[in-house]
């Protein structure tokens, strides 16, 4: 048996491999080791193995799913041997196979997924300037493609946050290995280009990959090979239901770097927690397949705005027509979306069947309460789909196929015959009952089953000897004797064999409906997807009407016009604590005004309004309703934030180092079609250095990038900027003195902050008095010295000119008579002896 273990491990070397004995999957040498560290189970040896004593561990087999979970969640692989041979068909150990391998990027089990979020393998190719990238999830079905630079592949891996990323051993992408996603290593051949355009066909079932726009995508292709080898590696199967392809390219959706996503708390907060986040304010969805869409379009927002609208469009229709039956007959859908892609993997299990079922039971009616408009012909699948489920499986099946009673009564008549033998069982043994107490004269005989003996006559010590010759004992107690007869042994073989024959034959009914289903994978995830969809705009369209959010309009002019915007995260958390109210905000940023310099005390808004703005402009981009009155927006090719987040002390990396990468990065990319938000630029320096670096970044952006920006700063100096910068403007969040305290409005009001406040924000948190007193007088002093030195020297003057060039030495005249390359050797060196000879 270790024999065969070692030949199975020998192919999973890097694998955890869980091998099944009996009613235990057992792990052995290093890999138990690991368990044992991992998991907290005990490690036990046993017997010897080439001399060696063999250290083991072992999960029970129904507690499985837990310790994958678990094993997952923390990064592993894991592979599965199963026994598929019969129990003593052959001499030696039974027959055993690995069934399946489950990695982070590959897991399918529902039990194992998060419901709100996609399991993404990735696969990266290429490790110089440009990388290819395919990728999936295998509960959805669809190839993703695309190709980027270094520089791109961070936002990239950002976007589509990957549960595991499969590169090539032998040419790890730099950018992958920064990154903090679980990383699996490939064979080099396996990033093979034309191999990957040959598998990409054949998984299409196309012959060319023209028609997707993805045959010139060569990287892409490389990346694609890798992936799906490894996709069908972990399967154990080809991927039936996989059947479309989507290339993406950077160019067509709205930019969110890796900061802005942070920055803008979009589905993760800054602490790393899911919720307060503008996905867990929006996701008011039904389903997971719901949840998942949302989470999709909220993070791959398209710069081209069809879709948007049409979400708009669908989003009135729901208004208008009313959502609320759609959502309350949306409960009642099952992760259709899921269930297909197990269908297709031949993983689905009875009650994921019974719970399609349901839904296509619901459809009906679910259709009805659909806005026409959206009422798409994939809600009708084909009859035949319902019918066979209804057919074929119980109303409430087990859970797992092994233990029967999953396939209907009356679909199949062999079925149906094997478990008429097993019910009939009571009625003979009842009979039996009697018969042999009238024929023994023992009245309290009695006809019994268990697992372990099977079928018996038990008769009380006392009437022993009452018992006929035909009676063979088969087991002693202490009150009494158990025994068989000829007739109840024959009934016995009989009925255990319509079980056995029972069990089987459900499994295969259970494969051939499987099999069935699979010929209707097409319209299954087509109905998925529009589920999901339909789920996802009714959350939207609930969210609009209970937050009061109104349709933003798009036009083509350089634009971006909000009337009494909110921060709709931080406005929920003001109304959950009944606090004060929000104040809502405007914004006008056009061509004539580009750049806004907002100052205002430290706690009096700058931040939420900024994020606001750009909440909105995202909302409006995916083809959400937006938390304003309204709002018009232009063009939009990207969000860029520039915000003093943490430090981010796990990179060593000083916060001013940070900010400037940061803010370089902004400067190389955004263009006038870009929202930038800067909020303290400058903060980790020196005042000086931070406030001329400040300065300097608002000129590039205002007269170089000319991207609409909004620039809040703290260095009270830049309030001149939009005296001598056209297009920008002054701006600030209000407050007002009341006494020795200070008042947050949090409104917007056009011109500069009169002072900072600082010292009153101090004394609102708590610092000592007598502190808070010296600081005023400190800080009187230094106002009335700035004021008296008043030598208002010029932040905006361009620099000064370079100080003028002395007049040339001889030195210099005579070398600039040299021309090198017209000398001979000779001659270069009579040069040389001159030249010195002048010095
Ligand atoms: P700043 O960036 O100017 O330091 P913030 O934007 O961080 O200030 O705002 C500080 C706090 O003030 C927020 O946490 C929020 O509770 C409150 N706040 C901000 N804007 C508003 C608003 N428009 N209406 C009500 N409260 C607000």
């Amino acid at each position: 048996m270790m024999s065969q273990y070692l030949g199975l491990k020998a192919d999973f070397p890097d694998t955890l491999l869980l091998y099944r004995m009996g009613d235990f999957y057992e792990v052995f040498y290093d890999d138990a080791r690991k368990c044992h560290a991992l998991l907290d189970i005990t490690i036990t040896t046993r017997g010897q193995s080439a001399g060696q004593p063999v250290v083991m561990a072992g999960v029970p087999v129904h507690s499985l799913e837990s310790y994958l979970a678990k094993l997952i969640k923390l990064g592993e692989a894991v592979a599965i041997a199963e026994q598929v041979g019969e129990v003593g068909a052959s001499k030696g150990p039974v027959e055993r196979k690995v069934v399946r391998v489950v990695t982070p990027g590959t897991i399918t089990d529902t039990e194992l997924l998060a419901d709100k979020q996609d399991a993404v393998l990735l696969a990266v190719s290429g490790s110089g300037r440009r990388h290819g990238l395919a990728w999936l999830s295998l509960t959805q079905g669809e190839i993703g493609l695309a190709e980027c630079s270094d520089l791109e592949l961070p936002a990239w891996l950002a976007r589509l946050s990957p549960a595991e990323v499969l590169v090539n051993r032998e040419q790890q992408p730099t950018g992958v290995m920064k990154a903090r996603f679980p990383v699996t290593n490939r064979p080099s051949w396996q990033f093979d280009a034309a191999l990957g355009q040959r598998k990409l066909c054949e998984q299409l079932a196309v012959a060319s990959l023209q028609g997707f726009n993805a045959h010139e995508l060569t990287l892409a292709h490389a990346a694609g090979s890798a992936l799906l080898a490894f996709a069908e590696h972990t399967q154990g199967r080809a991927l039936a239901h996989v059947r479309s392809l989507r290339v993406q390219r950077a160019s067509d959706l709205l930019d969110l770097p890796p900061a802005t996503q942070r920055n803008l708390e979009l589905v993760q907060t800054l602490r790393g927690e899911s919720s307060p986040t503008l996905f867990s304010l929006l996701d008011s969805c039904k389903s997971g397949m719901g949840s998942r869409t949302l989470r999709q379009w909220l993070l791959h927002p398209k710069r081209d705005r069809a879709e948007a609208i049409s979400r708009h469009n669908a989003i009135a229709a729901l208004q208008t027509e009313g959502f609320e039956p759609l959502r309350e007959a949306l409960k009642s859908v099952s992760d259709v979306e899921r269930i297909s892609a197990r269908i297709a993997l031949r993983q689905v299990r009875p009650r994921e069947l019974t719970g399609l079922r349901a839904t296509l039971q619901v459809l009906p009616q679910l259709r009805a309460v659909t806005p026409a408009a959206l009422r798409d012909a994939s809600l009708t699948p084909p009859a035949d789909i319902l019918e066979l489920l209804e057919r074929a499986i119980a109303l409430e099946p087990a859970i797992l196929t092994r233990d029967g009673g999953v396939i209907a009564d009356g679909f199949d008549a062999e079925l149906d015959e094997l478990r008429g033998i097993q019910q009939n069982c009571d009625g003979f043994l009842l009979d039996l009952e009697t018969r042999e107490r009238t024929r023994t004269g023992i009245a309290n005989l009695r006809v019994q089953f268990n697992r372990v003996h099977g079928f018996y006559i038990e008769v009380t010590q006392g009437q022993v000897d009452k018992v006929p010759m035909d009676y063979q004992r088969r087991q002693t107690l202490k009150n009494a004797e158990r025994y068989i007869t000829p007739e109840l042994k024959a009934f016995e073989d009989k009925a255990l064999s319509a079980n056995e024959r029972a069990l089987a034959r459900e499994k295969l009914l259970y494969e051939q409906v499987i099999d069935a289903l699979i010929t209707r994978l097409e319209p299954l995830t087509a109905l998925g997807r529009t589920l999901a969809a339909l789920d996802a705009l009714a959350a939207l369209a609930e969210r609009a009407v209970t937050l009061n959010w109104c349709r933003p309009e798009f036009v083509s002019q350089p634009c971006l016009e909000i009337a009494a915007g909110r921060h709709p995260v931080v406005q929920a958390r003001l109304a959950e604590t009944g606090g004060t109210e929000f104040m809502p905000n405007d914004c006008k940023l056009d061509a004539r005004t580009r750049l806004l310099v907002i100052t205002g005390p430290n706690m009096g808004g700058k931040s939420t309004f900024m994020r606001q703005i750009a909440l909105i402009a995202l909302l409006a981009a995916i083809g959400s309703y937006v938390p304003a009155t309204s709002c018009r927006l232009g063009p939009m090719d990207a969000i860029h934030t520039r915000i003093g987040a943490a430090d981010d002390l796990a990179n060593a990396q000083s916060t001013f180092m940070l900010e400037m990468t940061e803010g370089a990065a902004i400067l190389h990319s955004a263009t006038d079609q870009s929202l930038v938000l800067m909020d303290e630029i400058g903060r980790g320096t020196s005042t000086f250095d931070g406030l001329a670096l400040a300065s300097a970044i608002a000129s590039h952006l205002h007269d170089k990038t000319r991207a609409f920006t909004l620039f809040a700063t703290h260095y009270f100096e830049l309030t001149e900027f939009p005296a001598k910068h056209a297009q920008a403007q002054n701006w600030h969040v209000s407050a007002v003195e009341s006494g020795e305290d200070i008042v947050f409005l949090h409104e917007l009001q056009p011109g500069p902050a009169s002072r900072s406040y600082g010292v009153q924000v101090a004394r609102l948190a708590g610092m000592p008095a007598s502190l808070v007193r010296q600081a005023r007088a400190t800080l009187e002093a230094l106002e009335a010295r700035q004021n008296a030195e008043d030598d208002q020297f010029d932040l905006f003057a361009a620099p000064p000119a370079p100080p003028p060039l002395p007049e040339p030495s001889g030195l210099v005249a005579a070398l600039d008579g040299i021309d090198p390359d017209a000398l001979s050797p000779r001659e270069a060196l009579e040069a040389l002896y001159r030249l010195k000879k002048i010095a």
